[in-house]
């Protein structure tokens, strides 16, 4: 399992992703968008590492509300809500357990992915971040059910995100700025597709 020492490292883990790929998030979202996916996500991610350095709560669940303030109140754009909302709903769910297991981790997934449809009213096949999130739900369940322990779970909850992200590529985009070039935006991986099977890797690889 998860405790909440681990579930720091692994919003760090995904901080370093996201730098890393900073620039290919722009890209992606120059393709198609305005270029500033990779920036937004990476200020909100180095601010939760700047909040986590000042002291770690006590809980997994308090650790990914400080990622949901954070990433709403730091990050414009469409992605920073929707990913905020997302940790939100996972910590609300969490409450106050002390250590995630394969089930744990399979029911904040479920959570967060209602949080972000909910929210952005995104359907799969609409070229969005739910194309990575709900396949990775998905899975995350399938793993779980198989017996799965929490790394399990995450990693085929990545898996299947980074298959739903490169799905993304031959669709029309229905959700967001992208939805505004119609079938210009075929061609093309979703940006917040991608950036989620980033995130879901790096959680993965810190369960591991
Ligand atoms: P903005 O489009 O405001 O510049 P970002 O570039 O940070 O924000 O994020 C764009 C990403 O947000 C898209 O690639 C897509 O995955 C996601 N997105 C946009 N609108 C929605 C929506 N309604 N539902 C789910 N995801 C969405
Ligand atoms: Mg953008
Ligand atoms: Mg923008």
């Amino acid at each position: 399992g998860c405790d909440v020492g681990r579930v720091a490292e692994a919003l760090r883990a995904g901080a370093a992703t996201v730098a890393e790929h900073k620039a290919e998030l722009i890209d992606l979202d120059r393709a198609i968008g305005d270029a500033d996916h990779g920036e937004n996500l990476d200020r909100g991610f180095a601010a939760i590492v700047s909040t986590l350095d000042s002291g770690v709560p006590e809980t997994p669940g308090a650790v990914l509300k400080i990622a949901a303030t954070t990433l709403i109140s730091k990050v414009g754009g469409a992605a920073g809500p929707l990913y905020g909302t997302a940790f939100l709903r996972a910590a609300t769910k969490l409450g106050d357990v002390s250590e995630l297991d394969g089930a744990a981790i399979a029911t904040g997934l479920r959570a967060a992915l209602e949080g972000v449809v909910t929210r952005g009213k995104a359907e799969v096949g609409d070229a969005t971040m739910v194309d990575a999130l709900s396949p990775a739900v998905e899975a995350a369940e399938r793993a779980q059910a198989d017996g799965g322990d929490s790394a399990a779970v995450l990693s085929a909850a990545a898996d299947a995100a980074k298959e739903g992200a490169d799905s993304t590529v031959p669709l029309v985009a229905r959700k967001g700025r992208a939805s505004y070039l119609g079938e210009r935006s075929v061609g093309h991986a979703d940006p917040g597709a991608t950036s989620t099977a980033l995130l879901l890797r790096a959680l993965a690889e810190v369960a591991r």
